[in-house]
């Protein structure tokens, strides 16, 4: 399928590995023009060149960390519009809700809701006045299924959803849709650092941990990111400018409700 949105300008947050890499993939597989970005130079340097010569599209990258105040200007400066945005960024640490202190709450919040939130306000009326725009958040099954140990991430991440929800209705009629995509574990560094720690809890190894997950995820098997930069590319295209404020869950059938 043609997602029409070849030569579009899309910027991924997050973009040197995991889920946020899967997108670009995903998009300039499209046909996309990409901005990466990461907070170090490394990784987004070696992700650039490998899919401009996998893809042959146009793709700059900047490194800054985009939750802060002095990143989200910078970027605004350096790329005042795009069609694209993916909002992604590591997740808060887990702990005992009682361990954390207001300056962790407020870093959760920084980094997960406010700082998307600023993103969105950059580019947001410039996506209104071209008449086409898509925005996705890159958040968690926790928003929908709360896990005690996260609570950091619950709470900010359930902020920005809240708050997504408040601003897509005024913009859908200018063909702008604005979604969350809701992971469960995907095969990331990430994920395999938290297996690893929690193994350890369990007096497992990595890959006893896995096989043990492998019990819970009906799918049987991790998620591949590839997997969820396919969906994401997707709710970029012109064909669901229809789906809008919605949070979708990627979890292999995880997730127990309905709703
Ligand atoms: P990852 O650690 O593998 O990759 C995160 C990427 O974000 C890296 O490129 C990192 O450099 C970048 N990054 C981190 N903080 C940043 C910042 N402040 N500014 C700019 N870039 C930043 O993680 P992942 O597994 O790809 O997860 C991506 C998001 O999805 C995270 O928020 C994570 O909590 C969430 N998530 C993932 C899973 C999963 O199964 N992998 C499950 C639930 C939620």
């Amino acid at each position: 399928m043609d997602l029409g949105i070849r030569g579009r300008r899309a910027i991924v947050c997050g973009a040197s590995r995991g889920l946020g890499r899967a997108v670009a993939e995903s998009l300039a597989e499209a046909g996309a023009n990409l901005v990466l970005n990461a907070r170090g130079l490394d990784g987004i340097e070696q992700a650039a060149d490998e899919i401009r010569e996998k893809h042959g599209v146009r793709v700059d990258t900047l490194a800054s960390d985009l939750t802060t105040e002095e990143g989200c200007n910078r970027i605004a400066v350096a790329f005042p519009t795009t069609d694209i945005l993916i909002n992604n960024a590591g997740g808060p640490p887990a702990g005992d809700w009682r361990s954390f202190e207001r300056e962790d709450w407020r870093t959760a919040t920084d980094h997960n809701m406010i700082g998307p939130i600023f993103l969105i306000r950059n580019y947001l009326d410039g996506m209104v006045g071209q008449n086409f725009g898509r925005i996705v958040n890159i958040t968690s099954i926790v928003v929908k299924q709360p896990k005690a140990m996260l609570s950091l991430s619950v709470a900010a991440r359930l902020g920005l959803t809240g708050a997504v929800k408040a601003i897509a209705p005024s913009v859908a009629g200018n063909n702008v849709t604005i979604n969350n995509l809701l992971p469960e574990l995907f095969d990331t560094d990430r994920l395999r650092q938290n297996l690893t720690t929690i193994g350890k809890q369990n007096g497992r190894t990595l890959e006893e941990e896995i096989a043990e997950h492998m019990h819970i995820i009906p799918a049987k098997r991790l998620g591949k990111p590839a997997e969820l930069g396919a969906t994401c590319a997707f709710l970029c295209s012109e064909h669901a400018g229809f789906i809008t404020g919605q949070s979708i869950l990627l979890d292999g059938g995880f997730y127990p409700g309905l709703f």
